[in-house]
């Protein structure tokens, strides 16, 4: 077996103090505000990985070397067991030569978060806490990742769950989901954005008094535990193609807060075969205006058809300029590109009318931009990342498509029980005051 050195984590906005990965993990976000990253990326060979291995297994070996010497590292197969649960399988599309569709929402929730979510819980359960107090976990969710922290987490002994969603702003099916688990899981309707949700659950975890009173941690996409296992599926399809192929996979990867992204560019950078990594995002245009060249501007999102991406300050952003701290060698190793919802409306309706193919809204814009290269005469090998499953955004896809679109079973049976969210002011003392013991 490989010996790994000891890998330590450090803020994106200071070189000290490092930590190990279970503290990173505990924590979710740096004491400074910034996001943890490894004190550098390990390099890993192809070689290494067991041909025959599962998901489970491609993670496990992975994911190693970022918990060497952690008091996890032992529990780390353990871990991926309980987490990968379900597989993320590289279809190839019939209709179309060199494209396939890496199906990320075959999990509990039909979303890609159920990969972070179920990974992070399985490492908290086996983490030593010095408080014999309940944690709660905060998360902010433009719709997948309070599903999917929320089933990951529920009914898990001394684990509170508080999910904040933009009221209005998720599919219908989605705010059922949020509502319907009950138990250690409450869910909060901001009347606001995502980045508001997004705020207050910052400005929470970095209020001291507050986390003094009760214990606080995150399950956004800000914490390692759920960006580093989303290097798996990718890794996994990646190997798998480079066997058969011997070329890299390339991806298109639709993006919101460059969590799911940044998995596949870290793969990259781990030396294993990923090749293009293009980013395809909806009219929340901040990724795309700064690979043009423009300064990099956060703002407000806009309401898109896509709305898990519905992101105007994208929160892994730190953690890409740390990976590609030259501007310019950035812009030369990532591309990203805008797709509008009348695109993503046609991209829907014209591949299930001439492929019998159906997208959720978000995957279609990464199909849309993989349309785009066909047109321009590209014939590379591409995997389009499907991030979930249509049924959850049926309001969307049906009209496009022209009939009901399957539900799979999970969601099904969760659709059958009632729900239920309690109203949230968009203001950081509004959650200070519901979070705070009365
Ligand atoms: C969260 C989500 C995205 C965006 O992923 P990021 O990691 O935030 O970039 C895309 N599609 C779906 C369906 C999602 O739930």
């Amino acid at each position: 077996m490989n010996q790994h050195e000891p890998i330590r984590y450090r803020s994106t906005r200071s070189a000290g103090p490092t930590v190990p990965i279970s503290q990173a993990i505990a924590a979710g976000l740096a004491p400074d505000g910034g996001l943890y990253v490894p004190e550098q990326l390990p390099t890993l060979d192809p070689a290494a990985f067991d041909p025959h291995g599962s998901l489970a297994d491609t993670a496990a070996t992975l994911l190693a070397p970022f918990f060497a010497g952690d008091a996890l590292a032992g529990e780390l197969a353990a871990i991926c067991a309980e987490a990968f649960t379900f597989d993320t399988p590289l279809r190839a599309l019939p209709a179309h030569p060199r494209t396939a569709m890496l199906e990320l929402f075959h999990g509990p929730t039909s979303a890609f978060k159920d990969v972070g979510a179920r990974f992070l819980a399985a490492c908290l359960r086996r983490l030593p806490r010095a408080d014999a107090r309940p944690l709660t976990i905060l998360v902010a969710t433009s719709g997948d990742t309070g599903a999917a922290v929320a089933a990951a987490f529920h009914r898990q002994p001394n684990v509170d769950v508080v999910i904040l969603y933009p009221d209005g702003l998720v599919s219908p099916r989605q705010a059922h989901q949020l509502g319907c688990f009950g138990d250690n899981v409450r869910a909060l309707r901001v009347a606001g954005r995502f980045d508001d949700c997004q705020r207050m659950v910052k400005a929470a975890l970095n209020d001291a008094g507050l986390q003094a009173q009760r214990p606080l941690s995150s399950a956004n996409s800000i914490s390692l535990g759920r960006l580093l296992p989303q290097m798996s599926y990718y890794a996994h399809a990646a190997l798998g193609w480079w066997r058969e192929h011997g070329t890299p996979l390339n991806f298109i990867v639709p993006t919101g807060n460059l969590g799911n992204a940044l998995a596949c560019l870290w793969v990259r950078e781990l030396g294993l075969p990923v090749g293009e990594v293009r980013l395809a995002c909806n009219a929340n245009a901040t990724l795309p205006e700064f690979f043009a060249g423009a300064d990099y501007a956060p703002r407000e999102a806009v309401a898109t058809l896509a709305n898990a991406m519905d992101v105007g300050a994208p929160s892994n952003f730190e953690r890409l300029r740390w990976t590609y701290p030259d501007a310019a060698r950035l812009r030369q190793r990532l591309q990203a590109h805008s797709v509008d919802d009348a695109a993503i409306r046609r991209t829907i309706a014209g591949h299930a009318r001439e492929h019998g193919e159906v997208f959720c809204p978000h995957t279609a814009t990464a199909m849309h931009l993989l349309d785009r290269l066909r047109a321009d005469g590209d014939d590379a090998s591409w995997a389009v990342v499907a991030t979930a499953h249509p049924a959850k955004f049926e309001s969307v896809v049906e009209p496009q498509v022209g009939h009901p679109v399957d539900v799979p079973p999970a969601l099904a049976a969760m659709l059958t029980r009632s729900a239920s969210a309690e109203p949230l002011a968009a203001s950081d003392t509004a959650l200070r005051s519901w979070l705070l013991p009365t």
